[in-house]
């Protein structure tokens, strides 16, 4: 009788020790991540990414900047 005690404490100390390990993390930055922001090469303003012209690996805020750019640089 005394040996089923221990064991009914032993588990009962075991539950409580898992049930404090296992505590439940809040999720990381759950939704929409705030979206990347890249420079445009010509004037140097910051946009979206999504927002941006790229050409190559340089981005620009609009065509006219991507068009003088090109003139620019080539
Ligand atoms: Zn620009």
């Amino acid at each position: 009788m005394r040996t089923l005690v221990i064991i009914i404490v032993l588990a009962l100390i075991v539950m409580i020790a898992k049930r404090l390990w296992q505590k439940p993390r809040p999720p990381a930055n759950p939704g929409r991540q705030p979206g990347k922001m890249v420079q445009c090469a010509n004037c140097g303003i910051y946009i979206p990414e999504q927002e941006a012209l790229s050409r190559g690996d340089r981005f620009y805020c609009s065509q006219a900047h991507l068009d003088e750019d090109i003139h620019n640089t080539s």
